[in-house]
């Protein structure tokens, strides 16, 4: 196969507009990153230069035959892309501007800028959301901060210095409380939690934070007993404590309110069942933060693997009208 035409990478959004001008070009850079232009069978798993190439109508679109399991296969297959009726190429904007955007998109705005409907820019957002999800497990260790927050409600019954302000109005049912834990080196990784409780927040930690680490957190009961397993420093934010012996919970604090603003700001309110994407994307482009756009583009490609969420999964239940994002 003669890649000769596939860019190798870009260096700006407009750069990938011009050198990825259709589907073919797409799809071929969608080799080149998944396959390193080497068919390789998702049947059976052979790497074969090759492959039979199937043409549709008289055309090769991208469609080969293994020509061991003698399978069909594309480069979408086992992806988010497959079987989506949008375009590739909608796609890679989509997730360009997805993965970029330090507060995200709407599904509104990228409806207007791809020239689809809402719903079909929703589920693109959902998938991407879905497939950051995936990809944001991660164990800490060294110095780890972990704190909780709410999105939306109420401040009633809330533990006093996590009162949200300009909380009022905000409908109940949207109040939900989330755990996160940091690392010093700013990796992030948030929870939705049913409650804030130690039984339901402990475990989280003790799952995710490596045992020795140093763990800061406030004086909140949840994390009480937690000493045996970390060296506990708790700073006493009631007492308007903020830093002990140069421990803080600053930097979760500061991801708290990144997170809040673009949720309150660019998705104005997303519905309980799926703030959990939310927070995903959020502490996706958190901690992909110091690679650029670019280099982000290719990563998030190669990580569109065998992560495809279905249409009916995300609206299974009661999710009808969806949310206002
Ligand atoms: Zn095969």
């Amino acid at each position: 196969m003669n890649n000769n035409d596939i860019p190798a990478s870009f260096t700006s959004f407009a750069e990938m507009l011009t050198q990825l001008p259709d589907d073919e070009s797409c799809r071929k850079y969608l080799e080149l990153i998944r396959w390193n232009s080497k068919p390789t069978c998702p049947h059976c798993a052979v790497i074969d230069e090759n492959s039979y190439q199937l043409k549709v109508k008289g055309e090769f679109k991208g469609l080969y035959k293994c020509r061991s399991c003698r399978e069909r296969f594309m480069v979408t297959i086992g992806t988010m892309f497959e079987g989506s009726h949008i375009p590739l190429r909608k796609w890679f904007i989509a997730l360009y501007i997805f993965s970029s955007h330090k507060k995200g998109i709407s599904s509104h705005q990228l409806a207007n800028d791809l020239g689809i409907t809402q719903k079909s820019a929703w589920f693109m957002l959902s998938r991407m959301r879905y497939v950051f999800g995936i990809y944001s497990g991660v164990q800490f260790e060294g110095v780890v901060q972990a704190d909780e927050t709410y999105i939306g409600g109420e401040n009633k019954n809330r533990h006093a210095n996590k009162k949200v302000l300009d909380s009022q109005g905000r409908s109940t049912k949207d109040k939900v409380p989330i755990l996160g834990i940091m690392e010093t080196s700013g990796k992030v990784k948030t929870q939705v939690i049913l409650d804030t409780k130690a039984r339901t927040i402990k475990p989280i930690i003790t799952d995710l934070v490596k045992s020795g680490s140093i763990l800061v957190t406030d004086e909140w009961t949840a994390y009480k007993g937690l000493a045996s397993e970390y060296a506990h420093i708790v700073v006493n934010h009631g007492r308007s404590e903020y830093v002990k012996d140069n421990f803080h919970t600053n930097s979760i604090e500061n991801f708290w309110g990144l997170l809040k603003r673009g949720i309150y700001g660019i998705y104005h309110q997303v519905s309980p069942k799926h703030l959990h994407r939310y927070c995903d994307e959020f502490a996706y482009r958190f901690n992909s933060r110091k690679i650029d756009s670019n280099e982000r583009f290719d990563f998030s490609l190669k990580n569109t693997e065998n992560k495809r969420l279905m249409y009916k999964d995300l609206i299974k239940k009661n999710v009808s009208p969806e949310p206002l994002d």
